[in-house]
């Protein structure tokens, strides 16, 4: 599962309407879900 900030462009684990894996609020308009490979390096994200 992977979700897309779509501002920054960065790809993270989660899902919409939830929280990434290092804990950002996914339900703004901004994040879109995603089939790309996750870019995020922050802890929760890159394993
Ligand atoms: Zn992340």
């Amino acid at each position: 599962m992977a979700v897309k900030n779509t501002e920054t462009g960065e790809i993270h684990v989660g899902n919409k309407g939830g929280e990434t894996g290092c804990g950002l609020d996914t339900s703004a308009s901004h994040w879109k879900r995603s089939t790309e490979a996750i870019t995020c390096d922050r802890n929760g994200c890159k394993n």
